[in-house]
């Protein structure tokens, strides 16, 4: 697509994309949902057909999307864009670290302008990953002014957001019920391209003090997302004061849901509430395993995230294929467990896809809209194309090269409701330098206010004494260690002296 093709495609031209291998999602399009060289036409905001040499309007651009993957946006239920601010910084932390860090030291800090900062930056990256959609799991938003900076932010940037709003360093009961948060959500203009939600955890106190927020989530209408099951913060008595208070329903999502019993699955399952799976989080902050294996067998619904990308990456390709491996990997521990061997994989590549699309579409209560190519839904839709990847050829099994062998360096194309906002591997219509300014004085403000010391002891988490095992095939004179660290510097390492027997 040139400039005024795609100029011409937002004043509303039609744009057909040919020959792409669709992944439509949509069991009931294809050969199981899968249209091999197929056609997918846009009509303004929406997908007006798939299949295979569609007959087009005269005027509609055409996209040779041959070599490529065509797949409806992907949708990330669970990140806290405003830490995109501080990308990477986290790496090496623990749970604990992550929560001394916000919670307790430094979360105050952060003012509306870096709640801004980190959302633009956030939101634009998600769009070049090709997530169409992103639920902001809003929790800096201290003041009404961070809510406002937020929301901003999110109408800035051309792709699809729910704002979840929360506080980590308020208590929910509170924030909820506060005239200021009243008329801020009174005020609040919402659609299809910005969704509102609310978001706080139940800490399990016998008291259940939550109860006042979620009374003011049902006042208001508001689904709640909830970080659940999470190792040392959210547990079972969390899911069952909610359930016996009557709060769960099908528009609750579950982040993480990991240290958890069948009691709660079974609550969880019995009232259609989502989950949410951010595979790599669990596995590095250590909330509990990553739970698609359990949330299979009680039939919860699943969707993924990326949580946060002061630790980790932030693209659902990274999601698919960490959540896939966890699941994977915990069937086969179970097995080898009962001295058993899996001899074929209940969790197939095409799960993973649905749960990164049609998954996160139900969790936000817009499976009717988004999720997947089906004429009359809107034109969410990513093309993976790259000529100059050897990764990206041949491709043989969609589902398995969207999840193995593609990355977000593959998307080439992004429609967000019909609008063009990447082509040929570049951004369309958003403002990077600005935003990368914008996280700059961010970074800038949040190190000198942290000062160096404290800067640099965050981002390089003390390291535990390890005990090193006795190697019993070790001889009891020959110093391995030494031996390896005078090799490297060049000298001579001294003849072992052996004392095996019979030697
Ligand atoms: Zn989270």
């Amino acid at each position: 697509m040139n400039p005024q093709e795609i100029a011409a495609i937002d004043a509303g031209r039609p744009v057909v994309f040919r020959h792409a291998t669709v992944l439509t999602m949509d069991p009931a399009l294809g050969a199981g949902g899968v249209i091999e060289d197929g056609d997918v036409l846009v009509t303004g905001t929406t997908i007006a057909a798939v299949g295979q040499r569609l007959e087009v309007p005269a005027d509609a651009v055409e996209v040779d999307a041959s070599g490529g993957i065509l797949m409806p946006g992907m949708i990330d239920t669970h990140r806290h864009m405003w830490q995109t601010a501080l990308r990477g910084y986290g790496a090496d932390w623990s749970l604990s670290q992550y929560f001394v860090f916000y919670y307790l030291s430094w979360g105050k800090i952060f003012r509306p302008e870096d709640i801004h900062a980190g959302n633009v930056l956030s939101g634009i990256e998600a769009i070049d990953a090709g997530v169409t959609t992103t639920v902001d799991w809003s929790h800096g938003l201290q003041t009404i002014a961070h809510g406002e900076a937020a929301a901003d932010a999110l109408r800035s940037v051309p792709g699809r957001f729910v704002l979840a709003y929360g506080n980590l360093l308020g208590a929910p009961w509170e924030w909820t019920n506060d005239p200021a948060f009243r008329s801020f959500v009174r005020d609040l203009r919402t659609d299809d391209m910005f969704g509102f939600q609310l978001a706080f955890d139940v800490t399990g106190d016998p008291e259940f003090p939550e109860r006042a927020a979620f009374e003011a989530a049902r006042e208001l209408g508001l689904p709640v997302t909830t970080h659940a099951g999470v190792w040392g913060a959210t547990n079972d008595d969390s899911i069952r004061l909610m359930h016996e208070g009557g709060f769960m329903d099908e528009r609750t999502t579950y982040v993480h849901a990991s240290t958890l019993t069948a009691d709660s699955y079974h609550r969880i399952a019995a009232t259609g509430g989502h989950a949410s799976v951010s595979t790599e989080s669990e596995q590095s902050a250590g909330q509990g395993y990553p739970t698609s294996w359990q949330l299979r067998k009680y039939g919860i619904p699943v969707s993924l995230s990326m949580d946060t990308s002061v630790w980790w990456s932030s693209d659902l390709f990274s999601a698919m294929r960490t959540t896939l491996g966890a699941d994977r990997s915990r069937e086969h521990l179970e097995a080898h467990a009962q001295g058993e061997t899996v001899v074929n994989n209940r969790l197939r590549a095409e799960h993973v896809v649905r749960w990164a699309t049609q998954g996160g579409a139900d969790a936000i209560g817009k499976g009717d809209l988004l999720g997947s190519l089906t004429p009359g839904k809107r034109a969410d839709v990513v093309l993976i194309k790259n000529d100059e990847s050897p990764a990206m050829y041949p491709i043989l099994n969609p589902f398995g090269h969207v999840v193995f062998q593609a990355a977000r360096g593959d998307v080439d194309t992004v429609l967000v409701d019909g609008r063009v906002v990447k082509a040929g591997h570049h951004l369309v219509g958003v403002d990077l330098a600005g935003a990368r300014a914008e996280v700059a004085r961010t970074v800038e403000y949040a190190r000198s206010t942290l000062g160096e010391d404290a800067w640099r002891e965050g981002m390089t988490p003390e390291i535990p004494a390890d005990e090193r095992i006795q190697n019993p095939y070790t001889y009891t004179d020959y110093d391995g260690g030494e031996m390896r660290h005078r090799a490297r510097s060049g000298a001579q390492p001294e003849e072992p002296v052996h004392s095996t027997a019979g030697a």
